[in-house]
């Protein structure tokens, strides 16, 4: 299956690269050079983070869905916030039965586990993605996208050590990985050189 480039670079702008080196796109080169084929008809599961207007999801929900606890054709799923169970820019929101006010939690964060859950997800990837603009640029940048607040200096402060932590760690075992390598090699090299020496020399 051959996909034309032009389409393809929509995708990703560093595609445009890839493009004048070989002008048509196939199937397993677009794997190479890790782009996905795109699925033209094939719908996907939704994943990973999107920005959403709340406005428009809760328009959603109120039109196409009824209660599946009353079940009553008149109900109204409504789309609410509780700010005050907020932490950062994991928000609570939750959906209120407008006939039985039965409520569903809708959490926009997974949390990472560990210590009572550890910390929301969206909260340390935000701190991973804005290390160069700190604490203050994430706020502006959050304040002028209409996202809620992010998390405050401390809890930004924690989250690098978190990070800092993860990385200290990843760098270890790829230490420890490269240096039991290291050894499998001169293990292999001094028999090699072992076997050789102890060979007849007739056989050489
Ligand atoms: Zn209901």
């Amino acid at each position: 299956m051959e996909v034309n480039v032009s389409a393809s670079k929509l995708q990703n702008s560093s595609f445009s690269m890839y493009e004048e080196q070989e002008g048509i796109l196939t199937r397993k080169k677009s794997i190479n050079v890790g782009l996905g084929v795109p699925s033209v008809n094939c719908d996907n599961i939704a994943s990973g983070y999107k920005i959403q207007d709340a406005t428009l999801l809760r328009d959603c929900i109120a039109s196409a869905a009824i209660c599946s606890f009353c079940r009553k054709s008149q109900s109204t799923l409504q789309l609410f916030q509780r700010d005050y169970q907020r932490e950062g820019l994991a928000e609570c929101l939750f959906l209120r039965c407008s006939n039985c006010h039965h409520e569903t939690e809708l959490k926009t964060s997974k949390r990472l586990g560990g210590v009572g859950g550890g910390a929301h997800e969206v909260n340390r990837r935000s701190v991973l993605a804005s290390q160069k603009l700190g604490q203050a640029g994430l706020a502006d940048f959050c304040a002028r996208m209409n996202f809620c607040p992010p998390v405050t200096k401390k809890s930004y402060n924690d989250h690098l050590i978190q990070i800092e932590k993860a990385a200290v760690e990843h760098a270890r075992t790829q230490m420890q990985d490269a240096a039991g390598r290291l050894s499998d090699l001169t293990k292999i090299n001094i028999l090699t050189a072992l076997k050789m020496k102890m060979e007849p020399k007739w056989l050489k």
